[in-house]
């Protein structure tokens, strides 16, 4: 059995397995895909100590760096379910969708989460292209430029306010017939210059040319009748969905299916630790999930030094 098997190969899991593979201990990764999110970004600007990378660059250098301690790599294998330990220092059991089952006397989840889509032309095809969905990653790509916010809840909101001390414009779509958001955030909004509401939209699709986004379709779901409105960026803010579903009923969620943690990494199932996007710390982002992982590591070590067989 593995020390530590870490499930999840992004940012979180793979500071996770570093630190804890530097203790001297038996360590596993087993990820559905190695680096996660990262090898989706284009350009990150914002990972401290590295003025500037792009995703693929970023997650071939978690991989290496990885690589570089005796950590069993398992990529492309997705976990299915979880069993806690019977006893207290039990063993804890990882069953993988290819049928294996994979133990360990300490678990760390780092699964990360993935961005709800609008699913309307164009989003796929211009994803990066113009198509955002990062406001802390991506806004300052859009300095000076006309962008839209699709989604009028909090996160749309939010993004909607950065946006406009930033770019040109912003115009935001919310299907509803209002805004969301809390009252707070509306008025802060709603004292902005640059930036137009429409609600009772439907955006019907993200258009572009040149191989970039310059615009978006939308339907006054009043009237029924189709708009076009000119512009260069459009993030899409209608939900970060964590990669939790597996877990339900073995371990604490929130009502958004984030992970419950505590300070050190704790979940509420005696020897699993979890780190990342996937959990309820706020702010996704890969230097906070990095040290996410780093923290639920070292808790994890702390847990297996107070365990008989260590
Ligand atoms: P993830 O990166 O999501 O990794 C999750 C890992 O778990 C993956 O290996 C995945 O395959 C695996 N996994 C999921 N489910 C299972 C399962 N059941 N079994 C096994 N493995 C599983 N952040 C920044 O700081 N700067 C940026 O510029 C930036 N730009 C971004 C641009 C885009 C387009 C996107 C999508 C995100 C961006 N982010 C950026 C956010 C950043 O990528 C995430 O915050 C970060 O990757 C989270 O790391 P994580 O390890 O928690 O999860």
């Amino acid at each position: 059995p593995f020390d530590v098997l870490v499930v999840g190969g992004g940012p979180a899991g793979a500071a996770a397995a570093v630190y804890a593979a530097r203790k001297g201990i038996r360590v596993g990764v087993a990820a559905e895909r190695f680096g996660g999110q990262t090898n989706d970004t284009m350009a990150i600007e914002n990972y401290i100590s590295v003025l500037e990378t792009d995703g693929p660059k970023f997650a071939a250098a978690l991989e290496a760096q990885v690589r570089h301690y005796e950590v069993d790599i398992m990529n492309l294998q997705r976990a299915d379910k979880i069993i806690p330990a019977s006893q207290p220092g039990g063993l804890i059991e990882v069953q993988m969708a290819n049928g294996a089952s994979l133990k360990a006397r300490s678990v760390i989840l780092s699964t990360g989460a993935r961005w709800r889509n609008v699913n309307v032309p164009g989003e796929a095809e211009y994803k990066n292209k113009g198509v955002a969905y990062c406001p802390h990653c991506d806004g300052p790509l859009f300095k000076g430029k006309r962008t839209a916010v699709i989604g009028g809840g909090n996160s749309g909101i939010e993004a909607a306010i950065d946006l406009a001390g930033i770019v040109k414009h912003v115009t935001v779509f919310e299907f509803a017939d209002q805004l969301k958001a809390d009252a707070v955030l509306v008025s802060k909004l709603k004292s902005l210059t640059n930036v137009t509401i429409h609600t009772h939209a439907q955006t019907t699709e993200i258009t572009g040319a040149d191989g970039k986004v310059n615009g978006i379709r939308y339907k006054d779901r009043t009237t029924g009748d189709d708009h076009w409105v000119e512009l260069e960026g459009v993030f899409v803010q209608i939900g970060l969905v964590p990669n939790t579903e597996f877990l339900k009923g073995t371990l604490e969620l929130s009502k958004f299916g984030e992970i419950v943690v505590d300070a050190k990494g704790h979940t509420n199932v005696p020897g699993v630790f979890a780190a990342g996007d996937c959990t309820t710390v706020p702010y996704k982002q890969i230097v906070i999930a990095a040290g996410e992982g780093a923290k639920a590591a070292l808790s994890a070590f702390d847990h297996l030094i107070r365990m008989p067989a260590l």
